[in-house]
């Protein structure tokens, strides 16, 4: 017999490459096994894998997930799959094969228990009073992203200028958090700060905080995480 426990909210963050979409994976799967119901979502501006949760790990399935523009639309569709699940189910994307399909892991008959989303430092401040909403209805949120921005500096959240929030306060918002380190691309020792490169070289400082384009990025330890012209005040942040 199942038995109802409180809904959470979880993050797991750390630097590239540090397993956090594993983790969400590793959630689904598990919400998958218990046939309990839930929704999987990322932002639209994280065009790197369309519209799944992949994993690194090639023993992992795809998540498929919906894309949202920001955390207002991500409660909106939540609200539609509480109110009426049949209609929501029927207008849902059609599963591709391998993947854990939307189709799947959403069940019209029974409640919605939780709700992944990935890249979280990719959405708006308005995320932390989503969660507050979402737990209220007994959805239990799992998120994953980075935690630090290429500077070094906890991501700010989009609309950083209205809110003042900054992933900090997201992860200070988890009931649970679990940091995550991969292995700095220079010296292999552990490492939670992300380093970007623009043709091989340190990004400065004043380059913007989201760019998609030709810049790559590497986990770094403390040692040989680089920016060039960072105001040595901001070191500690
Ligand atoms: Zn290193």
């Amino acid at each position: 017999m199942q038995t109802l426990s409180e809904p959470v909210a979880e993050i797991c963050y750390g630097p590239m490459k540090s397993g956090k979409s594993r983790y969400l994976v590793q959630q689904a799967e598990d919400l998958s096994r218990q046939a309990l119901s839930f929704l999987a979502f990322k932002p639209v501006q994280d065009t790197r894998d369309g519209s799944f949760i992949r994993s690194r790990d090639l023993d992992c399935r795809d998540v498929q997930a919906l894309g949202v523009a920001n955390s207002g639309e991500l409660f909106l569709i939540v609200e539609r799959a509480l109110a009426a699940p049949v209609d929501f189910l029927a207008d849902l994307p059609t599963s591709i094969s391998g993947a854990l399909g939307l189709r799947n892991t959403f069940r019209a008959e029974s409640p919605l228990r939780a709700c992944l989303i990935d890249e979280v430092f990719l959405l708006d401040g308005g995320l932390l009073a989503v969660i507050d909403k979402l737990q209220a209805a007994g959805v239990s949120v799992y998120l994953s992203g980075l935690d630090r921005d290429f500077r070094g500096e906890y991501f700010p959240l989009r609309h950083f200028e209205r809110h003042g929030l900054t992933m900090r306060d997201l992860i200070q918002r988890c009931d649970r958090a679990f940091p995550l380190q991969a292995g700095c691309e220079v010296c292999t020792r552990p490492a939670d700060l992300t380093q970007r490169l623009i043709s091989g070289l340190p990004a400065p400082y004043d380059s913007p905080t989201v760019m998609i384009g030709d810049e790559e990025y590497e986990p770094r330890c403390h040692e040989h995480h680089i920016v060039l012209g960072k105001p040595s005040l901001s070191a500690a942040s």
